[in-house]
């Protein structure tokens, strides 16, 4: 029986939009996908000088007869779809029928295939076949590309270095076989292993797999559903973080995509937890009715659309967030430490891949004891003595577990953040009037902008009144403003509201001020405070919904436990 047959034309050009070839990455996605499409249980990747001077998928999937191999190499010969509708169904990767064809249109191409039964070979070059013979019956498909762009030099030229196309699929590959964590990937480079995958089925040792012990023990489970989503995955602690965004990966119904709001959502759930440009490991998988899903919209296919996109960035962003809560823990002193020098070992690894030079990775540190971690709803019962202050800027505090360190501003600001935040959510608004009222002069664009942001601004607890020509005059202020700031404070909350402009969401703002406003009010670095001062902000500190970071994700406090202080004075070994 054949299983391909050649898609309707006007199809074809419908999608045949964007070269499905560019680079060395393009060749193996389009292999690989092929290889899943065919139901294979285990790929092999095997790349020459980055897949420069060889690309070969070698796949155990279903295989194709004689007339079938040597159809699949003609343009919009497809086995996936036939016609419009099924376009907006996602449940085969490699959709477009004129990958082969591309790939063997630019380059040379052997592929053996078989199902079982007899094999058959097929050697083309440049899109003309030299050969047809039968060869090894040996289930699966393999299909081995060298010559690159040799027919077309200026595609040739875009090429990039060895180390650099070695790198694009070495991600795409540790991208790829965290969708599929039931398949076994191997990806070598010069007869190197880059990556290896066992199959199995589960994401938390394929993601062990991928990133390493350091990473996979430190991934918080994520799983949830409601009518429309399913979702099930893992995100990173936010001790574990990156300076990209590279690390999210979002699959919807076992396919690669990419989506802003996703993102979005992700970034907004680990608000306060992280600095800002930093980004957590990201592992989710959505699954969904495909007539909720748009795949369509870009010649990659991996951006998507959902027709309820709020529901799932709520959904996913509600999850996440718990998730975090429920597991925040003290930093350990020593412990985050070594996980930075880990950290940087990993981005190093990464980076030398494409240079051929394989770092082992460190698999033992993690048996490392560390002091016994405190648990959100155990922290707010803690009693923490001050002791001192170090340089006017950290307090040294104990109890019986341990020695803490706080950056005073850091804890400080992260107990006016929640205060003002709490505020806000109260109901009765209370209203502090100013002794002296102070009036604001706007330019005559900025006045018109502000004008529309009076009433919102009256909702918060301020009273401003038109006073004159672009001028207002405040006279109440919301009680948590601080006395003696309130001139400096309202500047700069105006100049929020202004910035925002177009942008503005009431939310994003009040989350934005508060911030804002607790770091202006907050004691900073330098400043003496008295052993009572110390007392009230450990007590304050502790009883935070996270009084582990500042508002913007800084570290406010750090444990030395007894354990760790013996040992590094060696009282135990
Ligand atoms: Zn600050
Ligand atoms: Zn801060």
């Amino acid at each position: 029986m054949r299983k391909i047959k050649v898609m309707d034309e006007a199809l074809a050009n419908k999608i045949a939009a964007g070269e499905v070839v560019e680079k060395c990455a393009s060749v193996v996605k389009e292999l690989v996908e092929n290889a899943i499409d065919a139901e294979s249980k285990r790929i092999i990747v095997n790349l020459k000088d980055g897949g420069l001077s060889l690309i070969q998928v070698i796949d155990d999937g279903f295989g194709m007869d004689k007339d079938d191999a040597v159809l699949s190499f003609q343009r919009h010969a497809t086995s996936k779809i036939y016609n419009d509708n099924d376009l907006f169904f996602i449940e085969t990767l490699g959709f477009r029928g004129e990958a082969l064809a591309s790939i063997a249109s630019v380059s040379e191409v052997m592929m053996e295939t078989s199902q079982g039964e007899v094999g058959t070979l097929v050697h083309l070059k440049g899109g003309k076949v030299l050969e047809v013979k039968t060869s090894s019956a040996k289930k699966g498909t393999s299909i081995t590309v060298t010559n690159l762009f040799y027919n077309t030099p200026a595609r040739l030229k875009y090429l990039k270095s060895e180390a650099t196309e070695a790198s694009n699929c070495i991600a795409y590959l540790e991208k790829l076989s965290l969708s599929k964590p039931n398949i076994a990937f191997t990806l070598t480079n010069n007869d190197k292993k880059v990556l290896e995958t066992h199959a199995g089925g589960n994401l938390l040792k394929t993601i062990h797999e991928i990133y390493g012990l350091n990473v996979s023990s430190n991934m918080l489970e994520v799983k949830c559903q409601n009518d429309d989503f399913e979702i099930y995955g893992y995100v990173s602690k936010p001790s574990i973080l990156k300076k990209n965004r590279n690390h999210f990966h979002i699959f919807v119904n076992g396919r690669i995509v990419r989506n802003n709001e996703i993102n979005r959502a992700i970034n907004d759930a680990y608000n306060t937890y992280k600095h800002e440009g930093f980004y957590p490991i990201v592992v989710l998988n959505i699954d969904t009715d495909p007539t909720l899903v748009d795949v369509n919209i870009h010649p990659t296919k991996q951006d998507v659309k959902f027709s309820k996109i709020e529901v799932l960035t709520n959904l996913i962003y509600t999850k996440i967030k718990e998730v975090l809560y429920q597991n925040l823990l003290i930093p350990n002193a020593i412990y985050e430490e070594e996980n930075n020098n880990i950290k940087d070992n990993f981005i190093e690894r990464k980076e030398e891949i494409g240079n051929e030079k394989i770092v082992q990775r460190s698999f033992d540190f993690a048996s490392s004891e560390v002091g016994e971690p405190v648990k959100n709803a155990e922290f707010k019962n803690l009693k923490l003595y001050p002791v001192g202050q170090v340089h006017g800027t950290y307090i040294i505090a104990e109890n019986e577990d341990g020695m803490y360190i706080l950056d005073q501003h850091a804890a400080h600001e992260r107990i006016n953040y929640e205060m003002i935040l709490k505020k806000m959510q109260e109901e009765k608004v209370n209203i502090q009037p100013l002794l002296i009222p102070f009036n604001m002069e706007f330019t005559t664009s900025n006045y018109k902008i502000f004008k529309e942001y009076i009433p919102f601004l009256e909702s918060l607890g301020f009273t401003i009144e038109e006073f004159g020509f672009n001028t207002i005059i405040i006279k109440t202020h919301p009680t948590w403003l601080k006395k003696g700031l309130e001139e400096e404070s309202m500047e700069a909350i105006i100049d929020l509201i202004l910035n925002m402009g177009e942008n503005f969401n009431k939310d994003k703002f009040i989350d934005r001020m508060a911030k804002m406003i607790s770091c202006k009010m907050s004691v900073k670095a330098n400043e003496h405070l008295s052993i009572l001062q110390m007392e009230h902000l450990l007590d304050d500190l502790v009883k935070c919904d996270n009084p582990y970071n500042c508002c913007h994700g800084r570290p406010s406090i750090m444990k030395y436990s007894n354990y760790d202080l013996e040992k590094m004075f060696k009282r135990v070994m």
